[in-house]
């Protein structure tokens, strides 16, 4: 493409059109010679700035620039980066005022990694203890509260859940006093409920200070943002920041894939949200059959109701962490028996991703996929090897692959089996917004072309909007009773599932895509008033 290596082998696949005007004298950051390159930066302004991109592009480059950790080299690689240059660089815009404050402390910074899984290791002392130790703002009780940090206050760190660990930092993050704060992947490892609560203190947090968001929940970033960058490029090479886009607007175009200003095709084709007519059942023929099932593990009593799956169809698993999803999609996977009930009067064969991946696996990529598939037919390279991006990382060994990477080996390997039953749990996470879509459109085409069925567990909602047909809603409280529901067709399913959200939701005019009203807005409280959460039409 002209800008990295010479005959870059992906440019056909992630930029159509040439980002010509990159020039050198527009990187603002680079890793090393020949190494990750950003081009162009973000202006922080009031309310939220929500930055999308996939992966690798240099989104938390860029909130480490913000923040004051990186100070940016703009592509000068000899000498030792000093602010005095970047002020000079970034002379007469908002930029330059920012950097000189910046580097006098006059701005005070605040930011919730992307990476927290070192937090434990640094942090001494009580959740509660440290939570009240950066209390500056005097918000303790209200944040506690909704974040639902009140039976986690006594535990120290290294005790702490994925999905825990992330609602403390935001919480942390959100109660010091800063003039600007900066949120990298605060949806990651939380469920639906936690997502919306995260965004709405830093919704708070927004009233009177600026905030910027790296998010890759396309409906949490869309009830998030005020406004949106889109970052495009090839990941680890280059990474370009667009303009500020209304947030709406924003999201539509990079569904669409196409930019029109930047001239730049990010995915060869749009994502659409067609409005697919409820499955006749009638005329399906039945894979699987489970009656109500029930299970204790411990202090948890799981009871799910029963139900019967048809061919071709996409069964999406709805519910809060910690209420027995996993558990369930365990029971039909026949790794755990039922306390009572039965899943299958017939042998049905059964493909399962877990939601925590081994990754004891002794080979390379290529080795796994190849022991469960003839992955060198024409069908397996378009339908899976290409929209999952493998093809770079074929030769890698699975044991040295990164989160998102594992999650898409996992899924190509589940989505190879011959089955009749694919049971998939969380495949968006450590996915990027690029990935998320991408599976999304693959799982959908294999549903409709396979002989099999699809349960799919997920946090992302759009995701799940796009792919079921029908909806099993959990509920119940965490870590002690767990409800599930039988298979509801997808108006009721949503319906159940966002009246205990609390939020409802209306359909994109022009893409179609699932939006959430705003908390009291009229048609919210409309749609609350006659019992319809999802959009009606
Ligand atoms: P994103 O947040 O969009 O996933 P990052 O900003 O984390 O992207 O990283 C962009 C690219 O820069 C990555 O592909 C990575 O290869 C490279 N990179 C990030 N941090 C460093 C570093 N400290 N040293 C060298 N390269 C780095
Ligand atoms: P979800 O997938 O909805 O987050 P899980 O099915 O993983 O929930 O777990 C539900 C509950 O069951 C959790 O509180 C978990 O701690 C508990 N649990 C899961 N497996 C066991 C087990 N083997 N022994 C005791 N408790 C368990
Ligand atoms: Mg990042
Ligand atoms: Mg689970």
């Amino acid at each position: 493409c002209g800008i990295c290596v010479k005959r870059c082998p992906f440019a056909a696949i992630n930029i159509i059109g040439l980002p010509g005007e990159l020039t050198e004298d527009k990187i603002i950051h680079s890793y090393g010679k020949n190494r990750f390159r950003l081009y162009g930066l973000i202006t922080p302004r009031d309310g939220v700035v929500g930055i999308l991109g996939p992966n690798g592009v240099g989104k938390s480059t860029i909130l480490s620039i913000l923040s004051g950790i990186t100070t940016p080299n703009l592509n000068n690689l000899d000498e030792e980066p000093k602010y005095e240059t970047v002020i000079k660089r970034f002379s007469g815009t908002e930029l330059q005022t920012y950097f000189e404050k910046l580097s006098k402390k006059e701005i005070i910074p605040i930011h919730k990694p992307q990476y927290i899984d070192a937090l434990p290791k640094v942090v001494k002392g009580t959740v509660g203890e440290l939570l009240k130790k950066v209390d500056e703002k005097r918000m303790f009780n209200e944040i506690i509260e909704v974040l639902e940090l009140n039976n986690l206050l006594d535990r120290s760190f290294d005790q702490l859940s994925g999905g825990e660990l992330q609602r403390v930092a935001i919480a942390a993050a959100s109660l010091r006093e800063g003039d600007i704060y900066y949120y990298d992947e605060p949806s990651s490892w939380l469920d639906v409920r936690q997502r919306f609560n995260a965004a709405k203190i830093i919704r708070k947090i927004a009233e009177n200070k600026k905030v910027v968001a790296v998010e890759h929940d396309l409906i949490v970033l869309d009830y998030l943002s005020d406004n949106i960058h889109i970052m495009y490029g090839i990941p680890s090479a280059y990474g370009v920041v667009t303009h500020p886009r209304a947030t709406r607007t924003g999201i539509n175009t990079y569904l669409d894939g196409f930019l029109r200003e930047e001239n730049i095709r990010v995915r060869k084709s749009p994502i659409v949200f067609e409005k697919r007519p409820p499955i006749n059942y009638t005329n399906r023929p039945e894979l699987l059959n489970y009656s109500k099932v029930s299970k204790t593990l411990g202090n948890f009593n799981l009871t799910v109701e029963g139900g019967t799956i048809h061919k071709g169809e996409v069964v999406g698993i709805l519910g809060p962490n910690g209420i027995g999803k996993t558990t369930f999609a365990k029971i039909l996977a026949g790794i755990i028996k039922p306390d009572n009930g039965t899943v299958s009067a017939k042998e049905v064969k059964i493909s399962y991703k877990p939601q925590y991946i081994a990754t004891d696996f002794d080979g390379t990529v290529r080795d796994l996929l190849m022991s469960v598939a003839n992955i060198n037919t024409s069908f397996y390279k378009s339908e899976i090897i290409k929209p999952l991006s493998l093809e770079k990382i074929m030769d890698f060994e699975v044991k040295n692959l990164s989160g998102g990477e594992l999650q898409r080996v996992a899924i190509a390997s589940c989505l190879s089996m011959d089955a009749d039953i694919y049971l998939i749990d969380e495949p968006s996470a450590f996915l990027d917004v690029e990935q998320r879509l991408v599976v999304s459109r693959t799982i959908r085409r294999m549903a409709d072309e396979k002989e099999g069925a699809m349960f799919v567990i997920d946090h992302d909602i759009l995701f799940q909007d796009y792919i079921s047909d029908r909806f099993i809603v959990f509920s119940g409280e965490a870590g002690k009773i767990g409800k599930g529901s039988a298979p509801l067709d997808k108006r009721s399913g949503a319906n159940k599932f966002l009246k205990e959200m609390n939020i409802t939701f209306r359909r994109d005019a022009e893409t179609g895509r699932p939006r959430v009203n705003k908390e009291g807005s009229q048609r919210d409280q409309y749609q609350k008033e006659i019992g319809e959460y999802y959009y009606t039409e």
